[in-house]
């Protein structure tokens, strides 16, 4: 019910007919709470990218400004200070509720207030959505099934939970906002979908938020051991942040196609390999085909462009100067598979009709000792371990069954750690070396 027609010819390899691209959504409005974090900020990207407009609603206690700034000058972004344990007036289509410190060290800073935030905030989201007839989408944890008796976890385990232990203000906090998600839903009839999010990793992470792969990437960078907690035989399963929602300045590969008068000719976009800056677009709409026109050699696939994939579908969507193109060159644009940007958990779950909960995370499993390892392939082959106590209460062992969300969803995850890190790797150096020169040149 959201889709008009676009004049283009445009389709993606891997979407299986079933994404109706080519064709042009309209904008929805679109709340997201804790969208100032490191997964919400992703979101919005995507979100705005669509051609929603986006409200994130945030109280940056974890969050930053710098996540979301780059869409300060766009009509469609509006960025609220705001507390969820405070209700809150709004009128919106959807609502993405991810409000909520997510690594342990910050929601172990102050128990009462993630668990208010985790009950009360969700409580008010909720009450906002039955109020307006929104959908609310909930990004509950794979905390939910605490130290697990069953391995991997289905959606259907109930969970190994310490209701009194020093974790319990997030996983019991958790599994109450999936209580009240679920009683509004039946009582009230609100539209919810709920994600049990596994652990997740990427570009715009806390550095110093205290999760495992900030740490050892950060430690790894600045030279300093990498702190492996207890005997780091624990696993968990690491999932890469474009997996859960696109990713803004992640390139795909494009293959292009142009017809001209004398046969085919095909580019192929520089593939991802490195983080894209802002507005760093070598992309010319109308300069395109005649300034690479003499550089194309018959059959030789030419470095042609570089663009995001969100940038790209912006354009896609608002520049009618593309259907020109279309008409006068017959392009056809494609997404190479591996980094298909179609493949967002988040979103395919909001859009779906399924209430969930949904496993959403990477089931490739990893020992701490093993997560060091590659980060000393990536990084620094040097790179020291040194050992501490482990925390109370540490999950032994962690690993998404992720069945229902591949068949009712059509989502898997597509980057493996090795593949994912050094993106995370690239960021991390910028910020810690680069931009704000906190340390080390
Ligand atoms: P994050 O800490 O980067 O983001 C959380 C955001 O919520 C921050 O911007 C923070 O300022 C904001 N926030 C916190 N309390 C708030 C409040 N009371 N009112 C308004 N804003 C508030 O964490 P993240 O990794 O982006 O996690 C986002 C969501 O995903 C969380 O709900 C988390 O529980 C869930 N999740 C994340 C992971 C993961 O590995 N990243 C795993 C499981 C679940
Ligand atoms: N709420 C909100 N925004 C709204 C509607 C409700 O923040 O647009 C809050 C409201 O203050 C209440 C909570 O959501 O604390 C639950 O609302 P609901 O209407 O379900 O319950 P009630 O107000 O009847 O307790
Ligand atoms: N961990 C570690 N070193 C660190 C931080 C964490 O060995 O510097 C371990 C921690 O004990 C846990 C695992 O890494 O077993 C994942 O911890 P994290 O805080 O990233 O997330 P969790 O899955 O526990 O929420």
């Amino acid at each position: 019910k959201y889709y008009e027609p676009l004049q283009v010819g445009f389709q993606s390899a891997n979407s299986g007919g079933k994404i109706p691209l080519g064709l042009k959504r309209k904008g929805l409005r679109i709340v997201v709470t804790g969208g100032a974090g490191f997964v919400g900020s992703h979101l919005v990207d995507r979100l705005i990218a669509r051609g929603d407009s986006v409200i994130v609603v945030d109280n940056f206690f974890t969050g930053r400004k710098e996540n979301v700034m780059h869409h300060f000058k766009n009509p469609r972004f509006e960025l609220i200070r705001h507390d969820v344990v405070e209700p809150l007036l709004l009128e919106v289509d959807q609502i993405y509720h991810l409000a909520c410190p997510a690594s342990p060290v910050h929601y172990k800073h102050n128990p009462v207030k993630t668990i208010k935030t985790n009950v009360v905030g969700t409580l008010n989201m909720l009450g906002l959505a039955k109020r307006v007839g929104a959908r609310f989408l909930l990004t509950s944890t794979s905390e939910v099934y605490g130290d697990p008796l069953q391995h991997p976890q289905v959606e259907t385990y109930w969970g190994n939970v310490n209701p009194i232990g020093v974790r319990s203000c997030y996983d019991e906090g958790k599994r109450t906002a999936e209580t009240l998600a679920m009683d509004y839903h039946r009582g009230a009839g609100v539209e919810v979908r709920i994600a049990r999010i596994f652990n997740t990793y990427g570009p715009r992470m806390c550095i110093d938020d205290g999760r495992v792969v900030s740490n050892f990437v950060a430690q790894a960078l600045r030279k300093e051991p990498m702190t492996v907690y207890g005997d780091g035989k624990q696993t968990r399963s690491f999932q890469f942040v474009s997996d859960l929602v696109s990713l803004s300045f992640f390139i795909p590969t494009f293959v292009v196609q142009y017809k001209f008068e004398n046969g085919l000719r095909t580019f192929h976009s520089a593939c991802a390999s490195h983080i894209l800056k802002e507005n760093n677009f070598c992309f010319e709409w109308g300069a395109l085909p005649t300034s690479n026109a003499e550089n194309m050699g018959a059959g030789q696939p030419v470095i042609g462009f570089e663009l995001s994939a969100c940038e790209f579908l912006a354009r896609l969507s608002e520049c009618s100067l593309y259907a020109l193109w279309c008409r006068a060159f017959s392009i056809k644009i494609t997404y190479s598979d591996d980094y298909c940007m179609i493949v967002e958990g988040l979103m395919r779950l909001m859009e779906g009709e399924h209430v969930g909960p949904f496993n959403l995370g990477n089931p490739g499993e990893f020992t701490m000792l093993e997560l060091a390892q590659v980060v000393q392939e990536t990084i620094d082959p040097n790179a020291r371990i040194e050992f501490r106590p482990n925390t109370e209460d540490d999950p032994h062992k962690r690993k998404p069954d992720i069945t229902k969300a591949k068949d009712l969803l059509g989502w898997e995850p597509k980057i493996p750690l090795r593949k994912g890190l050094p993106m995370m790797v690239s960021d991390f150096r910028q910020r810690i070396f680069g931009d704000h020169k906190e340390e080390g040149t």
